[in-house]
């Protein structure tokens, strides 16, 4: 039997991250496009959630209000338990900070530092971490990610894949609660793009983070344990 509401699960107990009844108009003044119809989502501790929809269906709208990024014209949005829309932007952005990681489609790294500093640079914007603490914890990170031999690279001497995984585990070395990925593999070739998406599975199990990957890609996206549908700002022919 279908489940009407199946991106709600029934075990609520270890949900990190929910939204209710979420709706975003953008309004010029010209024109109002209403990108988000009232969408319901839930992402649980450790869990793997893709979402699939073509180009224009209202994904990164969605995670950056997820994410604390932008807000939405109605409804709410749970952070770890904190509700995210009704916080000023300095409040969003400690949350942000404390619990989300972000990977997007263009790795975003500083060209003009390595490997080890690009993925040290978190940390070190946080009081209570040493440079050597830091740059430690971004070696174990960057092992992780298969980099062990790339470690002082800069962004211009590695290649595309291993750029995107420099960012993952720059999105990884603090911690979050929820890693937010916005087409992180849309600027791979397809195997390259495959390894990264097992790569963000492994490393979901191991650390035990939420991720939640958005791609306009059916194949990527079944790499997820929940897979939802998206078109046109709503969920459509879901599946658990
Ligand atoms: P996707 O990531 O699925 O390709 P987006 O969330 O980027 O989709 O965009 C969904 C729709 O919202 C598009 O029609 C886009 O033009 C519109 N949109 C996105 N951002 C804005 C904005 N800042 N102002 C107006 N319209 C926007
Ligand atoms: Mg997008």
């Amino acid at each position: 039997m279908n489940n009407p509401q199946p991106h709600l699960q029934k075990n609520h107990t270890n949900v990190v991250l929910s939204a209710q009844r979420l709706s975003k108009t953008f309004d010029d003044g010209r024109n109002q496009v209403e990108v988000l119809k009232g969408l319901d989502f839930s992402i649980h501790e450790g869990e793997f959630v893709s979402i699939v929809g073509t180009s224009g269906s209202g994904k990164s709208t969605l995670l950056h209000i997820l994410g604390g990024l932008d807000l939405p014209t109605s409804g709410e949005i749970i952070l770890k338990g904190h509700a995210m829309n009704r916080l000023n932007e300095t409040k969003r952005g400690n949350l942000r900070n404390q619990y989300l990681g972000f990977v997007y489609q263009f790795h975003h790294l500083l060209p003009e530092f390595d490997a080890i500093e690009n993925v040290s640079m978190p940390l070190m914007l946080r009081e209570n971490s040493t440079v050597e603490q830091a740059q430690q914890r971004a070696t174990e990170l960057l092992t992780k990610v298969g980099l062990k031999h790339r470690l002082t690279h800069k962004p211009g001497e590695l290649s595309g894949g291993e750029r995107q995984r420099v960012a993952l585990a720059r999105a990884l070395v603090t911690s979050p609660a929820v890693v937010l990925a916005d087409e992180p593999t849309g600027n791979l070739d397809r195997r390259t793009a495959l390894d990264i998406m097992d790569l963000l599975k492994d490393l979901r199990s191991e650390l035990n983070m939420a991720m939640l990957i958005v791609t306009h890609d059916d194949q990527l996206a079944h790499s997820g344990d929940r897979i939802l549908h998206m078109q046109d700002g709503l969920w459509v022919n879901s599946s658990n």
